[in-house]
Formats: C-alpha cells, structure tokens, sequence
C-alpha cells in the first residue's frame, strides 16, 4: 500500500477503507470522533459539500448563506496544507448530547506553521453526527504541553493575563 492512499485523518487505513465511506454518503459516521476525522480529511481533500452538510443547523457559520458558506470552505481547503491529524482525548455525550473531541491538527498556510489545538463540541441531528463548535488555539497561545493534553487539561490550561 501505498504512502499516498493513506487516509489524511490519520488512522493508518486506507482511505477507501477510511472515511470515503462517509464522504461518499453511503454511511453516516457512527460517533464525533469518526466525524471530526472525516471533516479534517474533508477539508485536506476539499470535501466541500461534506463539510458543509456535516455543519450543525446551530454552528455559527450557518448564519451565512449557502453559497457563502461554501466559499469560505472551500478557501479553508484552498489555503491550508494539511499535514496530520491526532486525537488527544474525547467525551462521551453529556447530557444535552453534545460529545467532545480533543485533537492537535497540523497544518501550514504559505510555508508558516499555522498547527492548533481544538476541543470541538459535536451533536446528532438525528441524522448523524454534526460539527457544532469549537475555537483553534495556536500552539504559540497554548501554554500547555501537548504531550498528554486531555480535554480537563486544555480546560483548566493558563489563559492570557
Ligand atoms: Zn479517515
């Protein structure tokens, strides 16, 4: 197999076996984290309708207009290098039924390091899991060691003064 066919999210399958399924639309992924993999592969391989049918109803973006929505995505997909995804921690749904997922997403934009940490909130919307929230800490704004960050960590991690 080759280096190339290996699914961008980082599971070490190959993306037919990955989260093609999913961006097929011949299955919903099964939980957020399946999702939140599927959006990062998304968005390396410029899955623009996926990624805006995978935005929750309630996400912020979705106060623009489809086409507007679109476009920002698709210059999110256009403008960034996407060099590796890894999944630090995640969270059963609580009791609203919104799941977190913890994950360290490198990325380069115009050859500068642009890598952030996100905790993610996901909901289901009875179709399947959807990307609800969430905010990207640069790793220079981080002031928490990435080696076992946990999502407890990142919380209570020390905010700029
Ligand atoms: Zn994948």
């Amino acid at each position: 197999m080759s280096r190339t066919n290996l699914c961008p999210c980082g599971t070490g399958r190959p993306y037919a076996q990955c989260c093609e399924v999913f961006h097929s639309g011949a299955r919903e992924a099964p939980d957020a984290e399946s999702l939140m993999r599927s959006r990062y592969t998304g968005f390396a391989l410029k899955k623009v309708d996926y990624l805006w049918r995978t935005l929750h109803r309630a996400h912020a973006d979705r106060a623009a207009t489809q086409a507007e929505g679109l476009a920002a995505i698709r210059y999110a997909a256009d403008g960034y290098r996407y060099m590796g995804l890894t999944v630090l921690d995640r969270e059963a749904p609580d009791a609203k039924g919104v799941a977190r997922v913890l994950f360290h997403a490198k990325m380069f934009q115009k050859g500068r390091d642009v890598s952030f940490v996100e905790c993610s909130d996901f909901a289901h919307d009875g179709e399947g899991w959807r990307y609800l929230a969430g905010s990207p800490v640069l790793m220079r704004d981080l002031r928490a060691p990435l080696a076992g960050l946990t999502i407890a960590r990142f919380r209570d991690r020390p905010q700029p003064t």
